[in-house]
C-alpha cells in the first residue's frame, strides 16, 4: 500500500454522525489491501495525480445509511469509491484502470462526478467498465463514441496558442498509413491512417526503427524524448509485416518520454477502443518546432474523424515535456478540412 490507508478506505462521515463503528474484520481487510494494490496505487502512479477514496469499506449498517445497493462490494472490502478531483480526471482514470484490466467492475457514476471500483479475490475478476447516471439505474455497456464526445464537450473552450504547422515536403504512401515529411524538422509534419477494428496478433519484440535513406532523423541518443510512434504499432498488429512498417522515423516524432509512455499512450487506446465501433481517420503530428528545443516539436496534436458520423470526434494538443499537458485544440479543428484534403483526397507520391 503506497498511495492509499486503511483510515481512509474505512472512514465514513456517515456513520461517525449516526455514531455506528465502521471496522472491518481480518478478510475485509486483506480484500481492501488487494484493492489498493492491484487496482488503486497502480493507477495513482500513471495518472501522477491524488485520488480520493470518497468511500471504501462499509459494514451493513454504513451501507444501508447510505443507501448502497443490498449486495454491495463494499460491505466485502472489494470496492471503493474515487475521484481524481474533477469529471477530466475521472474520465482519464476511468480509462488507466480499464487499459490495466485488473478489476472486477468498474462504473463511472454520474457522468463521471466519481468512479466506482472494485477487485474479488475470491471469483473471477468480470473486467466490467460501465457507465451510470443518475437518472436511470440500469448500466449499459460503454458507449466508447459518446464519451469521447464528452471529452470533447468538458475541453471545450480550451484554445490551444497559434502554433506553426510545417508543411510536408514528401509524403510517404504506405499500405497502412501516408506520412507527410518535412525536411525543415527533419520529421513527419503529420501522419494519417484508417482505422477500423484493430486486430492484436503479434507483439513489437525486437523491432527496431529504420531510416529512409536521405531523409534525415532527429538522433534520440541521449535524450529524454522516445522514438514517438503516429501511426501506432499495436494497431498494425495483424502480422510482423505490417508491423514492421511502422517502424520507420518516418512515422516517429521526438516525443518526451512520459508524453509517449503517459497521456499520448493513452489516448492510442482510447482510439483503438472507439475504433471498434466505428471506421476512423486518424490524423496527428507535431507544431511549434524548435520550442523547446531543435528538431523537437512543442506539442504534438492528434485529429480523430468518425467516417461514420462525418464529424471530427477529437482534437487535442499534448504539450511535449516532462509534465505533459492534454487539451482540446479549437485550431486544430479548424484546420481539419485542410489536412483531410491535403492528406486523403489529393493523393499520390509528391
Ligand atoms: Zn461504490
Amino acid at each position: 500500500m503506497q498511495y492509499f490507508t486503511f483510515y481512509e478506505l474505512e472512514y465514513s462521515e456517515a456513520a461517525i454522525s449516526a455514531g455506528i463503528k465502521n471496522a472491518p474484520n481480518p478478510d475485509q481487510e486483506r480484500n481492501l489491501r488487494l484493492l489498493v494494490e492491484f487496482v488503486l496505487d497502480p493507477a495513482r502512479e500513471l495518472l501522477g495525480l491524488p485520488i480520493i477514496v470518497t468511500s471504501g469499506f462499509r459494514n451493513p449498517k454504513v451501507n444501508a445509511l447510505v443507501g448502497g445497493v443490498k449486495n454491495s462490494q463494499h460491505m466485502l472490502g472489494e470496492a471503493a469509491d474515487i475521484t481524481a478531483g474533477s469529471k477530466t480526471n475521472n474520465r482519464e482514470l476511468f480509462y488507466i484502470i480499464e487499459e490495466q484490466g485488473n478489476f472486477d467492475q468498474l462504473i463511472a457514476c454520474n457522468d463521471y462526478e466519481f468512479l466506482h471500483v472494485s477487485y474479488a479475490l475470491n471469483k473471477t475478476n468480470r473486467k466490467e467498465a460501465l457507465f451510470k447516471t443518475k437518472k436511470k439505474k440500469t448500466a449499459t455497456k460503454p458507449k466508447i463514441k459518446k464519451s469521447l464526445m464528452l471529452a470533447f464537450l468538458l475541453l471545450a473552450g480550451t484554445i490551444c496558442h497559434a502554433q506553426q504547422f510545417a508543411p510536408a515536403d514528401t509524403i510517404f504512401d504506405f499500405d497502412l498509413y501516408r506520412s507527410c515529411y518535412s525536411y525543415q524538422q527533419a520529421s513527419p509534419s503529420y501522419v494519417v491512417y484508417r482505422l477500423y477494428q484493430p486486430k492484436a496478433v503479434v507483439k513489437r519484440d525486437n523491432l527496431r526503427f529504420i531510416e529512409m535513406p536521405g531523409f534525415p532523423h532527429f538522433d534520440y541518443k541521449g535524450t529524454p524524448y522516445d522514438r514517438g510512434h503516429l501511426c501506432p504499432a499495436a494497431d498494425c498488429a495483424a502480422s510482423l509485416a505490417e508491423m514492421g512498417m511502422t517502424f520507420y522515423y518516418v512515422n516517429a516524432l521526438p516525443q518526451h518520454y512520459r508524453l509517449n509512455r503517459g497521456a499520448w499512450k493513452r489516448y492510442e487506446n482510447v482510439v483503438r477502443n472507439a475504433a471498434q465501433l466505428d471506421s476512423l481517420l486518424v490524423i496527428c503530428g507535431g507544431a511549434n518546432w524548435g520550442e523547446v528545443e531543435d528538431l523537437v516539436p512543442g506539442l504534438c496534436w492528434k485529429i480523430v474523424y468518425s467516417m461514420t458520423d462525418t464529424i471530427p470526434i477529437m482534437s487535442l494538443s499534448f504539450t511535449n515535456c516532462s509534465e505533459p499537458v492534454v487539451s482540446e485544440c479549437d485550431t486544430l479543428r479548424s484546420l481539419f478540412p485542410y489536412y483531410k484534403m491535403l492528406a486523403i483526397w489529393k493523393g499520390g507520391n509528391q
